[in-house]
């Protein structure tokens, strides 16, 4: 498959423009909309791209590059990055020529480009970004990059918390299958209840934060 034809294999819905770009107005659509949604939708790659992708956790990034050129047709990695002591003259032909032919039309540049960002990647191209570009917006994002950062790490623990609530309720409604003493059930069956509380307690908080439909 080319770059051209998977990008347009992706992005066959319509897009429709958002009304206002404030970050509570975009952290709420993302909420609603699956990650494939807003890339089918061409949210990740139009002008609103860098917008909905920063209110994005890491988990839907990587999500989203599943959907990118590079992922897709596997170009020479080398076109991405410039050689050693290669000329600027010839490196910027070859990448305007890069970024022409795979990131302008991948669907989920804005993706890639602020998972570099968060990763402080700023090595060859990146979201159709070269690497003087990248280190600019790494200076004038940084408070807000810092922050994005901060709430991955939130999300990937309250994420593994959440998983671990689960996985106790299960263990411990098997602790005592069969005869027990009535007491022991009695106490199992609290536990259970507390777990499944702390379960629902857990679930609540994630979708306040996130919407009912966002993976984090
Ligand atoms: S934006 Fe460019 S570098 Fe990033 S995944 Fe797409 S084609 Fe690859």
């Amino acid at each position: 498959m080319t770059a051209r034809a998977h990008s347009t294999a992706t992005t066959g819905r319509a897009h429709r423009p958002l009304d206002e770009t404030t970050a509570t107005q975009i952290a709420d659509y993302v909420a609603k909309d699956p990650v494939d949604d807003l890339i089918a939708a061409g949210y990740l790659a139009g002008h609103d791209g860098n917008l909905v992708a920063r209110q994005l956790r890491r988990p839907q990034l990587l999500q989203a590059l599943e959907h990118s050129v590079c992922n897709a047709v596997e170009p020479d990695l080398n076109d991405f990055y410039r050689e050693d002591l290669e000329p600027a003259v010839d490196w910027h032909g070859r990448r305007t020529q890069t970024v022409r032919d795979h990131c302008a039309v991948c669907p989920v540049r804005a993706a890639c480009t602020e998972l570099a960002l968060r990763d402080r990647d700023r090595h060859g191209i990146r979201g159709g970004l070269p690497e003087e570009k990248l280190a600019i917006r790494l200076k004038t994002d940084a408070d807000r990059l810092e922050a994005a950062r901060d709430a991955d790490t939130r999300a990937a623990r309250t994420q593994a918390e959440r998983v671990k609530a689960a996985v106790d309720v299960q263990r411990i409604a098997i602790m005592h299958l069969g005869s027990a003493p009535a007491a022991t059930r009695a106490a199992n069956n609290a536990a259970v209840r507390a777990a499944v509380q702390r379960r629902h307690e857990l679930l609540t908080q994630h979708r306040l934060e996130t919407g009912w439909a966002a993976a984090a």
